[in-house]
C-alpha cells in the first residue's frame, strides 16, 4: 500500500529516495514517483509501474540538490497512471505533495479552487492539497500547510515542498502514519520505518495534527493551536537484516518458518509457570476494568478477523465471558450498545488498519473499552487502543499474513488464560495450559519438516481450480484462514466452510475435480469431522487431510496425509494453519505466482 519518502540533508536525494522507495515495495503499488530540488528548480519523475523502471528513468538524469519527496501510490481516485501517480504539483509548480489517504471532502475543495481559477491535471483528490497549499501560501511553507490541513477531511500523511523554499520538508498527518528519522544534520520523512532503516533507527512518530518542518539546521513539531510540541525520540530494534530474506525465496516462506520464534516471542517473559499465569505488562493500565470485565468483543479484517474467530473459541475454553468476534468494517456501521464493562481488543498486523481504527472509535464511542494485538510498536491502533499486547514478531513483509497468524493465536491464548484464572480455571489448568504452550515451538518446527510432503502434495494439485476447505469448531477458523491464503497468494478459487454446514449447500460442488483440505484433529467432534470426510470421499472428492500423527483411520480414508503433532484441541489451529500456509505457498510458487506482493492486495489497508 501507499508509502512515503522524503528528505533533507547532505546525502544524494535522489539515492535516498530511490533506495527508500525500493524499501516500500513490499507494501503493494501500483505506481511511483519522485520530486528532487536541486536548489533552484524542482525536477517531478513518476509513472505507473514498478520502482525499478522509475530508477531506470532516473539513472538517465542528473538531479543534485539537497531536498526531495517520493511515494509510492496505491490508487483510491483515478486510476493507476502517470498522471495521477505522486508528486503532486499545484496548478502553478510551485508545492509538490505526496499523499497517502484519503481526502474525503475533496470535490468540495475542487470545485471551489476551479472557481478560483485553478486547472487540474489529475483526478486524484491529492492534487487538491497541492492547490490548497498554493493558495494559502504567503511566503512560509509550514503556515500554509497548517491552513490548508484546517481545510481538509479524511486522512492524510503528506510530505510538502515548495520551489521557492529549498531548504524546508513539511510532514503532515491525520489518520494515516508518519514518521521522522534523525540522523546528524539529516532528516528523513516516512510512513514506514523501513524505508529509512539503512541511515537511521532513530526516530519520532508524528501524532495526529503534528505538522513538523525538516530544515538542515533541525526539526519543529507543531500540533493544534499551532503550539510546539515534543515527541518522544524513539530507538527502533528491528535490523536491517530482519527486513531481508535471509537466503529464502520468498518473504512468505521465510516468514512460515519464523514461526516457531515468532511463536516462542510472543510468549517471551509473559508465563509465570509457578502461578500458573500469565504475565501482559501492556494491559495493567486497565486491568482493574479488565478483570472484572463480562463481555469482550474481539474485532479484525482478513487474516487478523480468522484469528479473532479462533480466539472466540480459545476464549469460550478458557474463561465465562460473553464472547465475539467481529469483522471490523461491518461492525463500524452497526447500531450496537455494549453491556456495562465491555472490553473490544482490535487485532492488526500493521495497526494501521483504517476499518480496524475506525471501528475502534465507534465503540469507544458507545463507551467500550479499548486493547489492542498489534505488530508494529507505536502503531495507530496501538495507540489508539492505549492499552495492549504486542507480537514482537518482528516485521512481516509478504503480504498473504502467516507467521502474525499463529502469534496472535498465542497472545489471544495468554490473554484468554488471565482472565480465566482469575475466574475458574485452575492453578493446574493454568500450570498445564503454559506447559503446553511452551511446547507449541518445537511442534511448530516437526510441522515444518513436512514441508517437502507439502511441497509434492501442491505439485499434484495445483491445477484444480477449486477447492474446498473443511473444520469444526476450533478447526473452522483454520478452514477459512487455510481457503483465504489459497485464494490470496495462487488465485485459485477456494472456500472455507464449518464442516457440518457442507451438507446444506457446498456439498453440490463436490466432485472428481474439486479438492477437499480436511482439517480433523483428536477432539470432541473428531467422528463428526470423519462423517464429513465421508460425505466427500462417497461423491469421489479427493481429500487431502491435516490429521495428527498416527491417525490411521484418517489415513486409511483419504488421498493425502499430512501429520501435525497433538497439543490441546483449543492450540491445534496454532499447528494445524501451519500445512495451509505451505500448501498455499508452494501451489502458488508452481503457477508462477507474484508470491510475495499477489496483484490487487496490499499489505496493510489503510483505506477503508
Ligand atoms: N488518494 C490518493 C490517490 O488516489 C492517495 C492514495 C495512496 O494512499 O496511495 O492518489
Amino acid at each position: 500500500m501507499c508509502g512515503i519518502v522524503a528528505y533533507i540533508g547532505d546525502l544524494d536525494p535522489k539515492e535516498v529516495l530511490i533506495e527508500g522507495l525500493k524499501r516500500l515495495e513490499y507494501r503493494g503499488y501500483d505506481s511511483a514517483g519522485v520530486a528532487v530540488h536541486d536548489g533552484d528548480s524542482v525536477a517531478v519523475y513518476k509513472m505507473a509501474g514498478r520502482i525499478a523502471d522509475l530508477e531506470r528513468r532516473l539513472s538517465q538524469v542528473k538531479l543534485g540538490g539537497s531536498l526531495g519527496i517520493g511515494h509510492t501510490r496505491w490508487a483510491t481516485h483515478g486510476e493507476p497512471n502517470d498522471i495521477n501517480a505522486h508528486p503532486h504539483p499545484d496548478y502553478h509548480n510551485k508545492v509538490f505533495v505526496v499523499h497517502n489517504g484519503i481526502i474525503e471532502n475533496y470535490l468540495a475543495i475542487k470545485k471551489e479552487l476551479e472557481k478560483r481559477g485553478v486547472r487540474f491535471r489529475s483526478e486524484t483528490d491529492t492534487e487538491v492539497i497541492s492547490n490548497l497549499i498554493a493558495l494559502n501560501y504567503t511566503g512560509d511553507l509550514t503556515e500554509a500547510v497548517i491552513r490548508a490541513a484546517e481545510l481538509m477531511e479524511g486522512t492524510f500523511g503528506i510530505a510538502v515542498i515548495h520551489k521557492d523554499e529549498p531548504k524546508k520538508l513539511v510532514l503532515a498527518r491525520r489518520g494515516s502514519p508518519l514518521i521522522v528519522g534523525i540522523k546528524d544534520g539529516c532528516f528523513f520523512g516516512t510512513s514506514d520505518v523501513a524505508a529509512i532503516l539503512p541511515h537511521t533507527r532513530d526516530v519520532i512518530y508524528l501524532e495526529d495534527n503534528d505538522i513538523a518542518t525538516l530544515t538542515p539546521d533541525g526539526y519543529k513539531i507543531i500540533s493544534r493551536g499551532a503550539k510546539t510540541v515534543t515527541r518522544l525520540l524513539q530507538r527502533i530494534e528491528w535490523s536491517l537484516e530482519d527486513a531481508q530474506l535471509n537466503g529464502y525465496p520468498h518473504y512468505m516462506l521465510k516468514e512460515i518458518y519464523e514461526q516457531p520464534e515468532a511463536i516462542f516471542n510472543a510468549m517471551r517473559g509473559r508465563i509465570d509457570i509457578m502461578e500458573g499465569v500469565p504475565k501482559l505488562g501492556g494491559i495493567v493500565p486497565v486491568w482493574e476494568e479488565l478483570k472484572n470485565c463480562k463481555s469482550i468483543i474481539l474485532l479484525g479484517c482478513g487474516t487478523s478477523f480468522y484469528a479473532a474467530l479462533a480466539g472466540k473459541y480459545i476464549f469460550e475454553s478458557l474463561t465465562n465471558l460473553d464472547v465475539d468476534a467481529e469483522l471490523a468494517s461491518e461492525f463500524r456501521y452497526r447500531r450496537m450498545s455494549f453491556l456495562p464493562n465491555t472490553f473490544v481488543v482490535a487485532l492488526s498486523q500493521s495497526g494501521e488498519t483504517a476499518d480496524t481504527l475506525a471501528a475502534m472509535r465507534e465503540a469507544k464511542r458507545k463507551g467500550a473499552r479499548l486493547l489492542g494485538i498489534v505488530n508494529v510498536v507505536a502503531s495507530s491502533i496501538a495507540r489508539e487502543a492505549g492499552a495492549g499486547i504486542y507480537n514482537h514478531a518482528g516485521p512481516e513483509i509478504g503480504v498473504a499474513s502467516t507467521k502474525i497468524y499463529t502469534s496472535q493465536l498465542v497472545i489471544l491464548t495468554l490473554l484468554a488464560l488471565l482472565l480465566g484464572r482469575h475466574q475458574t480455571l485452575s492453578l493446574t489448568d493454568g500450570v498445564r495450559i503454559l506447559r503446553e504452550l511452551e511446547t507449541l515451538p518445537s511442534k511448530a518446527r516437526e510441522v515444518l519438516k513436512k514441508a517437502d510432503l507439502i511441497e509434492t502434495i501442491a505439485q499434484r494439485y495445483h491445477r484444480y481450480n477449486n477447492w474446498l476447505f473443511l473444520g469444526r469448531k476450533y478447526n473452522y477458523p483454520t478452514a477459512l484462514e487455510g481457503a483465504l491464503k489459497l485464494k490470496e497468494v495462487s488465485y485459485i478459487h477456494a472456500e472455507g466452510y464449518a464442516a457440518g454446514e457442507m451438507k446444506h449447500g457446498p456439498i453440490a460442488l463436490i466432485n472428481p475435480e474439486m479438492p477437499t483440505v480436511a482439517i480433523i484433529t483428536r477432539d470432541e467432534i473428531y467422528e463428526k469431522m470423519i462423517n464429513n470426510i465421508q460425505e466427500v470421499k462417497s461423491r469421489r472428492g479427493p481429500v487431502i487431510a491435516v490429521c495428527n500423527e498416527g491417525d490411521e483411520k484418517v489415513k486409511e480414508m483419504v488421498d493425502e496425509v499430512i501429520e501435525v503433532p497433538e497439543t490441546l484441541p483449543f492450540l491445534s489451529p496454532i499447528l494445524n494453519v501451519i500445512p495451509l500456509q505451505l500448501l498455499a505457498y508452494h501451489c502458488a510458487r508452481f503457477l508462477g505466482r507474484d508470491i510475495d506482493k499477489p496483484r490487487n492486495l496490499a499489505k496493510s489497508v489503510t483505506v477503508e
